[in-house]
C-alpha cells in the first residue's frame, strides 16, 4: 500500500463559520483579489468582513467557466493591485479561478506554459499567494483539490492547471452559503458530490483514508439530499451536503475519479452544460457498465462488493446489491429533474469523438476496469 494526502493547510467548517474569517485574513495579508461571481450582492458579507480586517480589497468577476484569457485577467489584476492573498468566494468555477489566479500571480510566464494538452505541462517552481476558499455551493470540493479546470474555448476542450501549490491555504466551509441556491443549482452540484464520492471508492488509487472520508459521504448523501432539494433552509440537510461535497473533494484529489468524470471533460469543452448535470446524466450508467464489465472480466475483482457497499449506504439496506444502487441513483436522477445530456445539445453524432477523448482523459484511467470504446459508446448513447 502507498498512498498520500495533501489537503487545504487548514479546514473550518460549520454553520457561521465565515464570520471567524476576520482575525485570520488578517494574519495572511494587506491587499486581497476578491474573486467573485455574477451576482455582486452574496459577496457583501463577505467584503464586510475584509474590510473589518483592513485590508484593502479589489473585486474581480468570474461568469461560469473560467476561461484561459479570464485567468490572465486576473492575474493582470493581481499583480497590479500587488496582492499577497487571493480570496475566492463562490461556486467551482469560481474557487478554482481564486486558485489558479494565486498561483500564476507568482509563477513567470504565460498560463499555457503550465497547461496539460493543450500547453507545455511545464510544474509550477514558486509557491501561491496564500488562498482562501468559500464555497458557496455543495457539490465541487475544489476548496481543497489541488487542480483547476480552465476552458480553452479556442481548442474546444476543458484543462487543468495541476500542482499542491494550488491548494488554498484556508478553506471555510459554510454550509450557511449555500441555503438560498435555486433546486436546480442544489441538484446538480450534489449529484456532482455524490459522484466524487463514488468514483474515488471504487477507482484504481483508492485507498483506506479516501475509503473512510467516501462511506461517510455516501452516508450523509443518502440521508439529506432529497431534504436539502425539498427545503433549501433545512440547515442539517444543507450541512451533510456541505460536508459531503468537502469530503468527495477530498477523495477525489487523493485518489482520483472515474468514467463520469473521463465522460465529463470532453462534454463540459465542447458544449454549454453545468459540470454536475453532465455527471448526473453519466452516473448511473457508468456504474451499470463497470459492474457488467468486473462480471465479465474480473469476477474475482473486490470492486465488485464496494458496488455492494455503495448500495447498502445509499438505500440504508443491509441486504441491498449494487442492482439496487444503481436503482437508486436512477430514481434520485427522475426525482431531481435530471435532463439527459440532449438536453445541452449533444447528438447521436457527437458520440465518437466525446467516446474518443473520453477515453484519453485522465480521470479514466482511475477507473477500476478499462472499457472498450463499445462500451463507452453504450454509455453515452444511454446518457443521451
Ligand atoms: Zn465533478
Amino acid at each position: 500500500m502507498r498512498f498520500e494526502l495533501a489537503t487545504a493547510g487548514r479546514i473550518l467548517f460549520g454553520p457561521g463559520t465565515l464570520k471567524e474569517l476576520e482575525p485570520i485574513a488578517a494574519d495572511l495579508g494587506r491587499r486581497a483579489l476578491i474573486v467573485r461571481g455574477r451576482n455582486p450582492d452574496r459577496a457583501r458579507h463577505l467584503e464586510a468582513i475584509v474590510r473589518a480586517a483592513n485590508i484593502n480589497y479589489s473585486l474581480f468577476e468570474v461568469h461560469g467557466e473560467p476561461t484561459i484569457e479570464r485567468i490572465e485577467a486576473g492575474v493582470k489584476q493581481a499583480r497590479e493591485i500587488e496582492a499577497d492573498m487571493v480570496i475566492g468566494f463562490g461556486g467551482g468555477s469560481v474557487i478554482d479561478s481564486a486558485k489558479a489566479i494565486a498561483a500564476l500571480a507568482t509563477n513567470p510566464g504565460s498560463i499555457l506554459e503550465y497547461l496539460e494538452v493543450i500547453g507545455k505541462g511545464k510544474q509550477l517552481a514558486l509557491a501561491s499567494v496564500p488562498c482562501i476558499a468559500i464555497p458557496t455551493t455543495a457539490g465541487t470540493g475544489a476548496e481543497v483539490t489541488r487542480n483547476a479546470v480552465l476552458a480553452s474555448p479556442a481548442h474546444k476542450v476543458k484543462v487543468s492547471l495541476r500542482s499542491p501549490y494550488l491548494l488554498p491555504r484556508l478553506a471555510v466551509v459554510d454550509p450557511m452559503l449555500t441555503c438560498d441556491l435555486s433546486r436546480s443549482v442544489t441538484a446538480s452540484t450534489g449529484l456532482d458530490a455524490l459522484t466524487q464520492l463514488i468514483e474515488p471508492y471504487v477507482c484504481v488509487r483508492s485507498n483506506p483514508v479516501t475509503d473512510g472520508f467516501c462511506v461517510e459521504g455516501l452516508k450523509r448523501v443518502a440521508r439529506s439530499f432529497r431534504s436539502a432539494f425539498e427545503d433549501g433552509h433545512d440547515i442539517p440537510a444543507r450541512e451533510n451536503m456541505a460536508l459531503a461535497s468537502l469530503f468527495g473533494g477530498l477523495s477525489l484529489a487523493n485518489a482520483g475519479l472515474g468514467g463520469v468524470h473521463g465522460f465529463a471533460s470532453p462534454i463540459g469543452g465542447m458544449f454549454d452544460a453545468p459540470h454536475g448535470a453532465i455527471c448526473a446524466a453519466l452516473l448511473p450508467h457508468v456504474m451499470e457498465i463497470n459492474i457488467r464489465a468486473l462480471q465479465e472480466r474480473a469476477r474475482e475483482s473486490a470492486v465488485l462488493s464496494r458496488y455492494d457497499t455503495i448500495a447498502t449506504l445509499l438505500t440504508g439496506s443491509g441486504k441491498a446489491t449494487s442492482e439496487d444502487g444503481i436503482r437508486w441513483v436512477h430514481d434520485l436522477c427522475k426525482d431531481l429533474r435530471i435532463p439527459g445530456l440532449r438536453t445541452y445539445g449533444v447528438s447521436a453524432s457527437d458520440v465518437p469523438v466525446v467516446v474518443e477523448q473520453a477515453a484519453k482523459a485522465s480521470s479514466m484511467k482511475a477507473n477500476p476496469i478499462e472499457l472498450t470504446t463499445e462500451e463507452l459508446t453504450e454509455v453515452l448513447e444511454q446518457a443521451i
